[in-house]
C-alpha cells in the first residue's frame, strides 16, 4: 500500500508516518516546511520505504498512490493566524487539489478536519451532528471556516464523483514532537515550567479543553480509514480539565513553583471543548486509553531532552 501523507513532517503526521512505516507501508510525505521540522522525520530519510516530497497543497501534484491522509495544515492560532489568507488559502486548494488527486488516482482520502468546526460551541460535550458556531468573520475563521470548507468539499467530491472520504474531527491533541515555540497550551506550559518561566494564562483560566494523547488519535485516524465509515468522526479525548488546572498539573509533574502571568484571552477563544465519543467508539471500538497523567509524563520527558541538547 502507498500511502501519501501532506503535512508529514509535523507534530501529527510523522506519528501517523511511524505507524505506517512499522507496519511495511510505502509512505511519501509531502510537506513544505511551513510549521513542519525534518528532525521530525530523519530517522525514515534513508529507508528505501519512505520517499520526502517537498512541496506546497496549493499547487496541484500528481502522484500514484494508494491513501491519501490530508494534515498539512499550520494548526497552532498563532501560526495560522500569522498569515490568515495563506491558512484559507492551504485549506481550501489544499483539500482540493488532493481531492483531485484521489479522484484521478482511485484512492481513499482522509481529512484532519478540527473540533474548530464547533467553533464557541452551545452545547456540551460536542456531538458530530452539532453544526456549530463560528464566528464566519473573526481571526480564527481562516482555520474554523478553512476547515468547514474543506468537509465541504470532501463531501461534494464524494457526492458528485463517489470519492471514497473520511473525515476525522480532531480535538486538541499533545505528545512528543509538539513544536516547542508554536505557542499551543501544553508545549507553551512545559516549555516555560522547565524554564522556571510564569505560565502564561489567557483570561483567568476557567476556559476548558480535553487533551488527547497523540498516539491515542493516530489509533484512531487508522482505524477511520480502513473503516467502512466516511464520517465525520470525533477523534478526542473526553477528560475535560480547566487550562488552570493543566497549568497546576505541569507545575507540579516539573517540580516548578506555580508561578502564572496573566495575559488577555485572544478574541474568539472558544470557553469550552469536549468531545462526545459515542460514534468513535460503536463504530471503529476507538477508545483512548492514555491518561492525562501518563501522557504528559511522557511529553515532559521528550521536552526535557529537546532543552537539554
Ligand atoms: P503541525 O503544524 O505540527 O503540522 C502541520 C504540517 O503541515 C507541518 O509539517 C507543516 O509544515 C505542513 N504544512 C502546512 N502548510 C502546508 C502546505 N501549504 N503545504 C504542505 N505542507 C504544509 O500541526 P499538527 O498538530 O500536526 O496538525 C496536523 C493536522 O491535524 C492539521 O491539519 C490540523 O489542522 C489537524 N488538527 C490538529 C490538532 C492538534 O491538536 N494537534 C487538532 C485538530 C486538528
Ligand atoms: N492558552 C493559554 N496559554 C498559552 C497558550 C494557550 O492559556 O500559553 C489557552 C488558550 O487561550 C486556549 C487554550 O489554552 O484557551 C488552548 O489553546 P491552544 O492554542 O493550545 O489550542 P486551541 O485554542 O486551538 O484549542
Amino acid at each position: 500500500m502507498k500511502n501519501l501523507v501532506t503535512g508529514g513532517a509535523g507534530f501529527v503526521g510523522s506519528h501517523l508516518i511511524d505507524r505506517l512505516m512499522h507496519k511495511g507501508e510505502k509512505v511519501i510525505c509531502l510537506d513544505n516546511f511551513l510549521t513542519g521540522n525534518i528532525n521530525n522525520i530523519k530517522h525514515w530519510l534513508q529507508d528505501k520505504n519512505f520517499n520526502l516530497i517537498e512541496h506546497d497543497v496549493v499547487d496541484p501534484i500528481e502522484i500514484e498512490v494508494d491513501k491519501i491522509w490530508h494534515l498539512a495544515c499550520p494548526a497552532s492560532p498563532s501560526k495560522y493566524q500569522k498569515d490568515p489568507i495563506k491558512t484559507t488559502k492551504i485549506n481550501f486548494f489544499g483539500a482540493y487539489n488532493m481531492l483531485g488527486l484521489a479522484k484521478k488516482v482511485k484512492a481513499k482520502i482522509l481529512l484532519a478536519s478540527t473540533s474548530e468546526v464547533y467553533g464557541d460551541p452551545e452545547i456540551h460535550p460536542q456531538p458530530e451532528s452539532y453544526k456549530g458556531s463560528v464566528n464566519p468573520i473573526g481571526i480564527r475563521s481562516c482555520y474554523d471556516e478553512g476547515k468547514r470548507i474543506s468537509e465541504s468539499l470532501f463531501f461534494d467530491y464524494q457526492r458528485q464523483h463517489n470519492i471514497d472520504i473520511k473525515i476525522a474531527r480532531i480535538f486538541n491533541t499533545y505528545g512528543p514532537r509538539m513544536n516547542p515555540t508554536d505557542g499551543r497550551v501544553v508545549s507553551n506550559f512545559i516549555v516555560q515550567a522547565l524554564k522556571k518561566e510564569a505560565l502564561t494564562i489567557f483570561g483567568n483560566g476557567d476556559q476548558t479543553r480535553s487533551f488527547c494523547y497523540v498516539d491515542d488519535l493516530v489509533e484512531g485516524l487508522l482505524l477511520l480509514m480502513e473503516s467502512n465509515q466516511n464520517g465525520p468522526i470525533n477523534l478526542g479525548n473526553p477528560n475535560e480539565m480547566t487550562i488552570m488546572d493543566l497549568g497546576k498539573m505541569i507545575s507540579k509533574k516539573t517540580l516548578s513553583k506555580l508561578d502564572l502571568v496573566e495575559m488577555p484571552l485572544p478574541k474568539d477563544d472558544p470557553h469550552k471543548r469536549k468531545p462526545e465519543i459515542k460514534l468513535a467508539k460503536e463504530l471503529l471500538n476507538w477508545n483512548p486509553s492514555v491518561s492525562i497523567d501518563e501522557g504528559l509524563n511522557r511529553t515532559i520527558k521528550y521536552f526535557k531532552k529537546l532543552l537539554s541538547s
